[in-house]
């Protein structure tokens, strides 16, 4: 098993829970294994299928994905193929030649080839090493992504009674999870529940005041990485996208409306590493094996938590730090709102209506942002500090705002409550524009009492009003504030409020992504130049080349000959062989340039 795990996958150690369940699989005992994305589940059944007689048969319902699947398989030396309908006929016959003639360890197919009677009648021909059902959670109509094509899978195990079933998910939750074992009547199987912490993501909530230069600075610290923008709208879609571009970033747009050709030609030149960015919609997600996406941004609010959490999973699957930055205020709430409101069905407004209040409390909370996730999840984080989101790094603290309160409070009773946040925050910063003069409000006795902070600090406060139920916020296109009975109460200095406040972050700018590089930067863009160089070539995504853990580690440890190259994480015999010579002489030279 570790020879094979060394030799074939290059890799040294197993992560946890893959050696149990490879185990188990070659013991031919079925498994349900619940791992988080980038937990590394294709090891968990190409391994076992490397060292078992016969093919093993993954379902999978992207057949956008299976090529790279087969890709990645393949350039680990592993005897892999697909069937679905992109294929031509005689390319659909060689595969099934191979199959008939026991040439394949793995054969990729949709969920609606296992129902048509003559691909079973086929399968009843040939040695099953096992059937792995990948995306388990599309068999569940709780789930987000039901399939009622996988309903057919439930036949597997009278149909293949000898044959060990393997379901993979990334979903945590415990009602889908059972739903699974209900529907697949797994036999005795091991269940295995992975943690769903996420230890290299990096989860920042930024204050949302101006969106666009936000991203911006975010694009700008992290210059040719490959990251995602989630937005709400189609239409925010497209001027986000645009605006970038115009920026000279390399940024494209996806989402429903786009055609066919448009949303899948964008897709593909972000996962050859051709556009850095794409900005989407929740569209955009599924069916992305990507492993090197370095930052995920949401510049709205996400729908759930769950959609949260499997949207920032996206970021980091090759186990190198990727930051996940949410850019919130309370002013997008009511957009939400707007949304939910127009649902027809009352159940779905509701269960829409708790989905946003939590992720509202997710962002508005000052207690660690992987601890809050977890927990949600079921799970609990014993650390006391994550060292990794903003609140545990840090940068915020909690700050004792009420005397700025009453200032806010009392802007808003001497204006009648007939005003918005933009012209509170106005007043108090003593600006001279035309609808202060000319309503005479730099005459008021608040005006300009806030000059010492800007206006994004009194924004900001707003917004912990609006947050802490001090203030309200009325309906419509041009919404004023007026006060709720806690407001009595602050005003007399009956209560206090305290603010979430950052610190030693400047203005807008993000967390750091690389906490530290302990590898050689300059190299690693060379090294990463090559591998782009190679995937184009051979018509593969640069990561099926190498990851970029392994390009780290290589900039990292400079390896001068094939047995040291084998030490490098991720570069197994097959890749040594195919692209071993071409990194080792780029190493090398680069060495020798720089004397070392
Ligand atoms: P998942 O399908 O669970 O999201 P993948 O199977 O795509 O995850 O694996 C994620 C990444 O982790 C891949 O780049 C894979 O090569 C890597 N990986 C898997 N197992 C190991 C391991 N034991 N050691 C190091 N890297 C691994
Ligand atoms: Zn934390």
């Amino acid at each position: 098993m570790l020879n094979t795990l060394r030799k074939v996958f290059g890799f040294h150690e197993f992560r946890p829970n893959q050696e149990s369940v490879v185990r188990s699989l070659l013991k031919k005992q079925d498994v349900l294994a619940i791992m988080p994305t980038g937990g590394g589940k294709s090891l968990c059944y190409q391994l076992p299928a490397v060292l078992l007689p016969g093919t093993c048969m993954v379902i999978s319902p992207l057949i956008a994905l299976m090529k790279d699947q087969v890709d990645g398989a393949r350039s680990n030396g592993i005897r892999a193929a697909f069937l679905n309908s992109s294929q031509s006929p005689d390319e659909r016959d060689e595969v099934m030649h191979n199959l008939l003639s026991n040439s394949l360890d793995l054969l990729y197919v949709a969920p609606e080839r296992f129902i048509l009677s003559h691909f079973r009648e086929t399968l009843s021909r040939v040695q099953l090493s096992m059937a792995v059902i990948d995306e388990a959670h599309c068999i569940s109509e709780w789930g987000h992504d039901f399939r009622p094509d996988y309903l057919s899978l439930s036949d597997l195990v009278t149909l293949f009674p000898h044959t060990p079933v393997a379901a993979f998910t990334a979903t945590a939750t415990h009602t889908v999870q059972q739903d699974i074992l209900d529907k697949l009547a797994l036999r005795h199987p091991l269940i295995v529940r992975a943690s769903f912490d996420r230890p290299n993501l990096i989860y920042d909530v930024c204050f949302k005041d101006k969106a666009d230069a936000q991203m911006i600075a975010l694009l700008k610290s992290n210059p040719g990485k490959a990251g995602i923008i989630y937005r709400t709208s189609r239409k925010s879609v497209s001027d986000t996208a645009a605006m970038l571009q115009a920026k000279g970033f390399r940024a494209l747009p996806y989402h429903a409306g786009l055609s066919d050709t448009e949303r899948k030609r964008n897709q593909e030149a972000f996962i050859r590493d051709e556009a850095d960015v794409i900005v989407a919609t929740i569209a955009f997600g599924m069916g992305i094996d990507k492993s090197n996406i370095r930052f995920v941004i949401h510049a709205d609010l996400p729908k759930s938590i769950e959609n949260y959490y499997q949207e920032t999973g996206r970021a980091g699957r090759d186990g190198e730090p990727a930051a996940c930055t949410l850019l919130f205020s309370q002013g997008d709430i009511p957009k939400m709102r707007f949304f939910i409101d127009a649902m027809p069905d009352d159940a779905e407004r509701q269960r829409a209506l708790t989905a946003l209040s939590k992720v509202v409390a997710f962002a508005s909370t000052s207690v660690c942002r992987r601890r809050t996730l977890l927990d949600y999840f079921g799970e609990t984080y014993p650390p006391d500090n994550c060292n990794s989101c903003d609140i545990c790094l840090g940068t915020r603290r909690l700050v004792d705002c009420t005397l700025q309160a009453q200032m806010v409070l009392s802007a808003i009773v001497r204006t009648e409550e007939r005003f918005g946040a933009g012209h509170i925050a106005d007043i108090l910063t003593g600006s001279q524009n035309k609808k202060i003069l000319d309503f005479g409000h730099d005459r008021l006795k608040t005006y300009g009492v806030g000059k010492h902070h800007d206006k994004k600090y009194w924004r900001q406060l707003i917004d912990e009003l609006l947050a802490q139920k001090v203030i309200q916020k009325s309906e419509g296109l041009y919404p004023i504030l007026f006060l709720l009975p806690k407001a009595g109460r602050i005003l007399k200095r009956e209560e206090r409020i305290d603010m979430v406040r950052v610190l030693d972050k400047k203005k807008g700018q993000p967390l750091p992504i690389e906490i530290s590089a302990p590898y050689d930067s300059q190299l690693f863009e060379l090294l990463r130049s090559l591998r782009k160089q190679i995937a184009d070539e051979q018509g593969i995504p640069p990561y099926v080349v190498f990851s970029d853990r392994t390009l780290h580690d290589m900039a990292a440890n400079l390896p001068r000959t094939a047995e040291a190259m084998l030490t490098v994480s991720g570069v197994g015999e097959i890749k040594l062989e195919r692209y071993g010579r071409q990194f080792l002489r780029l190493i090398d030279r680069y060495c020798s340039d720089h004397h070392s």
